[in-house]
C-alpha cells in the first residue's frame, strides 16, 4: 500500500495529540472543551471522501444523510510492519477491527445503535485507527449540512445537524475544517456560511476545497482566486484537493492509487500545479497542515485546560467533601467515620457556643453576632427606661393620700405605695424578656439543625436523630431559662437594692434633677413628687440587674448549657446506637451523586496527573 502522508509525522507531536484523546477518553469534553478539528460541509461536499483519503479507511458512503453521528477519527501512525490495527467505540461497546474492510459495516451498526434508522444523535463514535500509513491526526466528522428533509427524515433533521454542527464549532478551542466542491458557487455553501458564523474573523477556519476536476473548462482560475483568499478570507486560508471521483469508486480505484492520481491531476494542470509547490494543494499537504495546525492548538490550549481541571477539581473535591467524602464500607471504618463526624458537628457547636469563629462561618451561623443585636436592643430598650406614673399609680399614691395619710407631713411618702408600684412596672418587663428568649431559642434551633445538615448531608437517618436531640434540647434548656427569668423577677418583687447604693444613686438623681430643672419631677404634689424621685431611683437601680441578668441566662442555659449537653446526648447516641448501618443510611440520591462526584474526581485527577507529564 502506498503511504500518503507523513512527513508530518514527528516524535515530538505525537504525545500532545495522545494527550488530548486520553482527555477526550477521560470525559475531560463534557466539561471542558478540548482542542480538535472538525469537520463539515453540506452534503455530497466530498467530506466523507477527504476523510477516506487522510484516513485510508473506507468510511459508510451512499445517498442522503450517512453520517448521522459525531465521528471521531483518531489517526496514529503505527510502526512500519505492524498490521492496520482499529478499535471502534460507542456508548459501553468497543468493538475491535483487524481491516480497514470491517469499518464501514462497524459503523452503520454503531450508527443505528445510536440514532436509530434514519435519526441523527450527538452521542459520538469513535474510530481509532494505527496503520503505518495513518497521520497522526484526530478529527470529528459531522453529518452533512441538509436544507430539506426528504422521504421520512423528521421535519426539523435540518436545524437539528445545523445545532449538532454548532456544538462543535462554536468553541473556540475547535479548528474547523470547511469541505467545499470547486463546482458549486462558494457563496451559496451553507457549511461555509456556518463557519462564518461561529468564527466570524475567519481565525479557526480552514477551507478544503474538492472536486477540482469537475471545474468547468477555463474556471480554475475562479477556484485560484478563492484559494487566494480573495473571495471569502480566512486567516488560516484554502487548500485544494482531489478524492475518489463517482467514476473511480465505479472502478474500484483503490485509496493509495487515487493518491497517486491525485498528484498526476495537479501535475498536469497548469493553473494548480504552482500550488503544490506552495503546499497549498494536495492530500499529502493538507495532513501535513492538518497535524501541525491541531499541535498548535493544542499547545494554545494546554494552559487553560491545566487551570480549568485545578478549579474543577477544587470544585468537586469541594462538593464531595460537604457531602461527607466516601462512606466506607467496613464496619470498624464506618463507627470511626460515625464517630468522627458527631464530634466534628460537636466541636463546631462548641465554637459557635463560645464565639470561636475560626471557620468561616456564614453571618446566618453566627450565634453570638444574633445575641449581640438581641441583646443591645434588649439594652436600647430598658436604658434610660422611665418609670411610668400611670393612672394606677397615682391612684394608689391619692388613695393613701385619702385614706391613710395621718400625720405624716407632705413628702414622706407610703413604702407599701411604693413597693406596689414598683412591682407592678418591673413585672411588666417579664412578658418581653421571655419573647426575647423565644426568638434566641428559635434560632439557636435553626443554627444547630441548619449545621446537622451540612455536616450529616445525605444521610437522612442520622440528621433526623439529630434534629430530634437538637429539638428536646432546645426545648429542656429553654424551660430551664424561662425558670431562672421567673425566679429574678420573683426576686425582683422583694424590692432590693444595699443602702449605700440606694442613697448614693437617690443624692445623684435628686442633684442631677435640680441641675436639669426636670419638670416632670415639679408635681404640685409634694407626696407624687417624692414618690416620683424614689420610683425613678429604685427603677434604674432594678433595670440595671434585668439589662444584665436576662442575657446572661440565655447565653448560659441557651448557648453554654446547650452545647455541652449536646455533647453528653451525642455521645449516648455513639454509645447506645448499637446500629450504626441504620444511622449511616444514605438517601439513594446521595450515594448516587456521591458516586458521580467521586468519578469526576477520579477522572480530573488523573488528566492532571496526565497533564503534568507534559
Ligand atoms: P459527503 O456527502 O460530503 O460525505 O460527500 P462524499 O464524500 O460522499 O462525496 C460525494 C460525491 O462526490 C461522491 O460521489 C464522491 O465520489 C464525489 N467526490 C468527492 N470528491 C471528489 C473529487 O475531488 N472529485 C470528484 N470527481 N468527485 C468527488
Ligand atoms: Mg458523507
Amino acid at each position: 500500500m502506498a503511504c500518503l502522508l507523513y512527513t508530518g509525522y514527528e516524535e515530538k507531536i505525537r504525545p500532545y495529540i495522545d494527550l488530548i484523546d486520553s482527555l477526550r477518553e477521560l470525559g475531560l469534553d463534557k466539561d471542558l472543551p478540548l482542542p480538535s478539528i472538525a469537520v463539515i460541509g453540506d452534503q455530497s461536499s466530498g467530506k466523507s471522501s477527504v476523510l477516506e483519503m487522510l484516513s485510508e479507511v473506507s468510511l459508510p458512503r451512499g445517498t442522503g444523510i450517512v453520517t448521522r453521528c459525531p465521528l471521531e477519527l483518531k489517526l496514529k501512525k503505527g510502526e512500519k510492519g505492524l498490521p492496520w490495527e482499529g478499535q471502534l467505540r460507542y456508548r459501553d461497546s468497543s468493538v475491535t477491527l483487524n481491516s480497514p474492510h470491517e469499518v464501514e459495516k462497524e459503523i452503520k451498526i454503531a450508527q443505528e445503535h445510536l440514532a436509530g434508522i434514519t435519526g441523527i444523535s450527538s452521542e459520538l463514535i469513535s474510530l481509532q485507527v494505527e496503520s503505518s500509513c495513518a497521520p497522526n491526526l484526530t478529527m470529528i466528522d459531522l453529518p452533512g449540512i441538509i436544507r430539506v428533509p426528504i422521504g421520512d427524515q423528521p421535519q426539523d433533521i435540518g436545524s437539528t445537524i445545523k445545532n449538532l454542527i454548532n456544538s462543535y464549532i462554536r468553541k473556540e478551542e475547535t479548528i474547523i475544517l470547511v469541505v467545499i466542491p470547486c463546482n458549486v458557487d462558494i457563496a451559496t455553501t451553507e457549511a461555509l456560511k456556518m463557519a462564518q458564523e461561529a468564527d466570524p474573523k475567519g481565525e479557526r477556519t480552514l477551507g478544503v476545497l474538492t472536486k477540482p476536476d469537475l471545474v468547468d473548462y477555463d474556471t480554475e482560475k475562479e477556484i485560484l482566486k478563492i484559494i487566494n483568499n480573495q473571495m471569502v478570507p480566512l486567516k488560516k486560508g484554502y487548500m485544494l484537493i482531489k478524492c475518489r471521483g463517482q467514476h473511480d469508486l465505479l472502478a474500484n480505484t483503490s485509496l493509495a492509487s487515487a493518491l497517486e492520481k491525485e498528484t498526476e491531476f495537479f501535475n498536469k494542470n497548469i493553473h494548480f500545479r504552482p500550488l503544490l509547490d506552495k503546499k497549498m494543494a494536495s492530500f499529502q499537504h493538507l495532513s501535513t497542515r492538518l497535524t501541525s495546525e491541531l499541535v498548535v492548538q493544542i499547545r494554545k490550549c494546554l494552559p487553560g485546560i491545566h487551570e480549568k481541571i485545578g478549579s474543577k477539581i477544587n470544585e468537586i473535591t469541594k462538593q464531595f467533601n460537604e457531602m461527607g467524602g466516601t462512606i466506607p464500607e467496613d464496619t470498624k471504618a464506618r463507627v470511626h467515620i460515625l464517630t468522627s463526624k458527631i464530634l466534628n458537628y460537636c466541636d463546631e457547636l462548641t465554637n459557635l457556643a463560645m464565639g470561636d469563629y475560626k471557620k468561616k462561618y456564614s453571618s446566618e451561623v453566627k450565634l453570638h453576632h444574633f445575641a449581640r443585636e438581641k441583646f443591645a436592643e434588649w439594652y436600647k430598650k430598658l436604658d434610660g427606661a422611665k418609670i411610668k406614673l400611670d393612672e394606677g399609680a397615682m391612684n394608689m399614691v391619692k388613695h393613701h393620700e385619702k385614706h391613710s395619710k395621718g400625720r405624716e407631713l407632705p413628702g414622706f411618702t407610703n413604702y407599701r405605695v411604693f413597693e406596689a408600684i414598683i412591682r407592678d412596672q418591673i413585672q411588666e418587663l417579664l412578658e418581653p424578656s421571655l419573647e426575647m428568649m423565644n426568638e434566641f431559642s428559635a434560632k439557636v434551633e435553626t443554627v444547630c439543625n441548619t449545621l446537622a445538615l451540612l455536616h450529616f448531608s445525605g444521610l437522612p437517618v442520622l440528621v433526623n436523630e439529630i434534629q430530634a436531640k437538637i429539638a428536646e434540647l432546645c426545648h429542656k434548656m429553654e424551660s430551664e431559662a424561662e425558670q431562672m427569668i421567673r425566679t429574678n423577677f420573683k426576686m425582683e418583687g422583694m424590692v432590693f437594692a444595699p443602702d449605700e447604693m440606694y442613697s448614693y444613686r437617690l443624692m445623684k438623681f435628686q442633684s442631677l434633677s435640680q441641675q436639669m430643672g426636670r419638670s416632670s419631677l415639679r408635681n404640685p404634689n409634694l407626696d407624687v413628687q417624692t414618690m416620683v424621685v424614689h420610683l425613678q431611683t429604685y427603677y434604674e437601680i432594678a433595670i440595671d440587674r434585668l439589662i444584665q441578668m436576662v442575657p446572661m441566662v440565655l447565653r448560659y442555659y441557651l448557648l453554654q448549657e446547650l452545647s455541652a449537653q449536646m455533647k453528653v446526648e451525642l455521645a449516648q447516641l455513639l454509645f447506645h446506637s448499637k446500629d450504626v448501618d441504620a444511622l449511616l443510611h444514605e438517601d439513594d440520591d446521595t450515594a448516587a451523586k456521591r458516586r458521580a462526584l467521586k468519578v469526576s474526581l477520579d477522572w480530573l485527577t488523573k488528566a492532571r496527573t496526565l497533564l503534568m507529564s507534559y
